[in-house]
């Protein structure tokens, strides 16, 4: 019998691992570059840190299970409680605002699809401590600079929790009603408003604001929500000025339960059905897990579509194939040492092969020269390089090897 891996998890090769890597190292430049330090939490928490407050349709997805002890425990779905779990723990009397970011699988069970797994990866921040609406502005700005490095095609679109909470305030089944809104299910949210008797002029007002999306301009069709408006205003200022392009949708109630204020999404056009790969927003957390109340605000980037939008490549290293013979292995060896000492790739016979089935294989694995190591020319301290695109081979001297290698374009 084949095993195989579980539904909806992914193996990774090396050529999908560079290019994550690569990935990830843009995105902890940027992160690190605005003062934002790496924190790392276990992969599994007690289970009552996401079912407190991190919405229906994240617990309903959620890996539960019970350790020996009987402890109910649950693979992180995501990030955000986590990292308030820890900040009520250990940092709340460290000075703020504080600024921290993460890279980590995350695990839901979902129906596995394009772009949907049940192990998946996601880059995001949390800075804790602000409620200013230069704390949205930073993270926004942040999340859109990490996306334009990564070279994807996507859309910025922002708004306001509050606002929708204003309208839906004293409703019954309000929470409700968010989520299909944020699901986009619009025939749902009408019968539900319907079933459930929301008053013709809410309803009315959901529908409108639904319905508001484009620049600044939109935000004056709104009449109430001042304070919500006025911040969002303010954003923009800053956004502008940083030549950040953006869409206001006040549509966006966002799937999490614990958002509070501004809320933010980015989709990437070309993604189809999953096409969101990044949210977030401001929200309070650290007093549901017993600390002080503290502003927070962040976001999460969903890492696996990125990658499939994004034109970056791993930086490439020339490969050296070290062909080596039984009598002059373990000088093969020094002279492979030498030129990884030299920044190349060296890749050596470890299948007792013979000449011609090594260069193959130099070829197989796109090495760009085979250094053959022969016991003729290392008698004259020599080796024979062989370019392995024009087929032309000469002797070089060992000492001048890696210069030679060096000097070659690619
Ligand atoms: P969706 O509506 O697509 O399910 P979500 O609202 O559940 O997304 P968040 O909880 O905000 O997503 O997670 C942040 C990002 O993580 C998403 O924008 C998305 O790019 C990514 N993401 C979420 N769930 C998955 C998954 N099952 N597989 C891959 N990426 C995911
Ligand atoms: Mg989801």
């Amino acid at each position: 019998m084949k095993l195989e891996r579980p539904r909806g998890t992914r193996d990774f090769l090396p050529e999908e691992m560079k290019k994550r890597r690569e990935m990830e190292k843009i995105l902890r430049r940027i992160a690190e570059s605005y003062g934002y330090g790496e924190i790392a939490t276990p992969t599994f928490e007690h289970v009552e840190l996401f079912t407190l407050k991190s919405g229906e349709s994240i617990v309903e997805e959620m890996y539960v299970f019970k350790d020996k002890s009987g402890r109910e425990l649950a693979l992180r779905p995501e990030l955000t409680a986590p990292v308030m779990r820890l900040y009520v723990n250990s940092c709340e009397v460290m000075p703020k605002p504080l600024r921290f970011y993460y890279f980590a699988n995350c695990f839901r069970y979902e129906r596995p699809q394009k772009g949907r797994y049940r192990e998946f990866w996601q880059f995001g921040v949390e800075l804790i401590g602000s409620d200013s609406h230069l704390a949205d502005a930073e993270v926004i700005m942040l999340a859109y600079e990490m996306l334009k490095a990564l070279k994807v095609e996507f859309k910025l679109e922002i708004g306001h929790v509050g606002i929708m909470r204003d309208v839906l305030k004293g409703i019954e089944n309000s929470d409700r009603i968010m989520r299909l809104i944020d699901k986009n299910q619009i025939d749902e949210l009408e019968k539900f408003m319907n079933d459930c008797k929301v008053d013709e002029k809410v309803k009315d007002r959901v529908f409108r604001l639904i319905e508001l999306k484009g620049d600044a301009s939109i935000l004056e069709k709104v009449n109430f929500a001042e304070k919500e408006i006025e911040r969002l205003k303010r954003i923009a200022e800053i956004l502008d000025a940083a030549k950040v392009e953006y869409e206001f949708d006040l549509g966006i109630v966002r799937g999490l339960d614990y958002y509070t204020g501004v809320v933010f999404e980015c989709y990437a056009p070309n993604l189809g059905a999953q096409k969101q790969i990044c949210g977030g927003g401001s929200y309070e957390l650290a007093s549901l897990f017993g600390g002080q109340k503290t502003p927070a605000t962040g976001f999460a980037i969903g890492f696996d579509r990125v990658y499939e939008v994004c034109n970056v490549d791993g930086e490439k290293i020339r490969t050296v194939f070290v062909v080596a013979f039984e009598d002059t292995y373990l000088d093969a060896l020094k002279i492979a040492k030498m030129l990884r000492n030299s920044g190349f790739v060296a890749v050596i016979d470890v299948m007792e092969r013979n000449l011609k089935k090594q260069l193959s294989y130099a070829n197989d694995i796109k090495a760009e020269f085979a250094v053959l190591v022969g016991k003729n020319e290392l008698e004259e301290g020599k080796v024979s390089v062989k370019d392995l695109k024009s087929g032309q081979q000469i002797d070089v001297p060992i000492k001048e090897l890696t210069n030679f290698l060096s000097s070659r374009t690619v």
